[in-house]
């Protein structure tokens, strides 16, 4: 485990006027496209500082997703383990996960800026039915961009999107999984952008995007902070989230960026080990590279081809991580260090155990490695972010304990 000590910033760190966080970030686009992602962010920008925009959404995360969500103190993990360990209840927003904060975020500046349709990829189907729901409520069209393997392996979730009103599209390019469908969801919406907008899944792609939907997703960390104070009258010791493209920490980490005492620390997917391929831990393991229209650190061979990102967790294994991330590792005020599956798998079990709450196999990371920071002593109070719920991952999680009987 990483015993390097976070370095301060006091402030919350913006990006650059072309999106640049450090030399990460950025907007690589096609020529055609520059104007309407410059028009995308000055019109975010103004909502942003909007307060009908703002009550609006403060409206819907309230009454629609059911926010806040609690922090809950796991008394039973706490006692085996030697720390006090809270849980941040993300697992128990409208549709399962924090996903929801941001869709709705976008779907309502769609609205706003008069657009008809969402356009989103998906890999698990999660961001999918996220964006489906809102495209439902706000009455938008949506089409959903999803790998032809992924359309045959989360059929509840595509049953879901459709029930909901999307057109799922089954992407058969490539290695037909998640990467395939953002080139294919990209490459429609640059037919199409204006009359739709592209839903973006994380705090990835190129800017305002990982700006954006690090926006929406700051209302967890302005309530975690606040609801911690009220329950122990202290800020935490430390705080940790899983990190895919790195949307549901960065939303945690906003509320304690500028405390400078408050540790910090990203857990990405080791999946089954430090291999190429076998895990999708892109700042760990990456390099300096360009997909989908911005600079971060990326799984790549030393030929520069971009390596498959492998992880348990579905909804973790993207071979890039949003540049924000990259930017806060590089000067040190967050820590980034990895669990395998199998930790993973383990944390998924024990939390279900013993406090009853069955989390995602994505949160399970972050669960993972509370459990390790607890027995060294170090971090009297720890919390941990629980993105989302486990339902999603019981068909698989079946399969797995049946696989190992035989
Ligand atoms: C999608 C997902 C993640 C990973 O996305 P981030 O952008 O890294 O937060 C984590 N947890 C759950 C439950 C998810 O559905």
């Amino acid at each position: 485990m990483k015993k390097q000590e976070n370095i301060a910033v006091k402030s919350n760190i913006q990006p650059t006027h072309d999106g640049f966080y450090g030399k990460f970030g950025g907007r690589f686009l096609p020529e055609h496209l520059k104007s309407e992602f410059e028009k995308i962010t000055e019109e975010f920008l103004r909502f942003k500082g909007n307060p009908q925009f703002n009550s609006e959404l403060e409206y819907l995360l309230k009454h629609y997703v059911g926010r806040p969500s609690s922090i809950y103190f796991a008394r039973n993990l706490s006692n085996k383990y030697g720390s006090e360990i809270y849980l941040k209840r993300e697992d128990l927003n409208h549709t399962g996960a924090h996903k929801i904060n941001h869709s709705l975020g976008e779907a309502l500046l769609a609205k706003k800026l008069g657009k008809r349709k969402l356009i989103a990829e998906t890999g698990a189907g999660q961001h999918g039915v996220a964006i489906a729901t809102c495209a439902a409520l706000m009455g938008l069209e949506c089409d959903i961009y999803m790998g032809e393997i992924d359309v045959k392996k989360e059929k509840p979730n595509v049953d879901k999107m459709r029930i909901l009103g999307a057109n799922v599209i089954s992407v058969k390019i490539g290695e037909r999984t998640l990467k395939e469908a953002v080139d294919a969801a990209f490459e429609a919406y640059s037919l199409e952008y204006e009359t739709a907008l592209y839903a973006i899944g994380s705090v990835v792609g190129p800017h305002p995007f990982p700006m954006m939907v690090e926006y929406f997703q700051s209302v967890i960390g302005r309530e975690a902070r606040s609801q911690f104070l009220d329950l122990t009258g202290k800020l935490p010791d430390c705080v940790i989230a899983c990190v895919g493209g790195g949307s549901n920490a960065l939303g945690i980490f906003n509320g304690f960026l500028e405390d400078d005492q408050v540790k910090l620390f990203g857990i990405e997917p080791l999946g089954r080990g430090s291999g190429m391929g076998d895990n999708a831990a892109s700042i760990t393991y990456g390099k300096e590279g360009i997909l989908h229209g911005f600079k971060c650190m990326l799984l790549q061979d030393d030929a520069g081809n971009i390596v498959n990102a492998y992880s348990v967790a579905s909804g973790l294994d993207y071979p890039g991580v949003g540049p924000k991330h990259c930017y806060l590792n590089e000067i040190g005020r967050v820590v980034y260090d990895t669990i395998s599956d199998k930790e993973a798998l383990e944390a998924f079990f024990e939390l279900s155990k013993l406090e009853g709450i069955i989390p995602a196999l994505e949160s399970s990371h972050a669960v993972a490695y509370a459990k390790k920071l607890a027995e060294t002593k170090r971090y009297p109070k720890i919390l941990v972010n629980l993105s989302g719920r486990g339902d999603k991952d019981i068909d698989y999680i079946l399969k797995l304990k049946k696989n190992k009987k035989q």
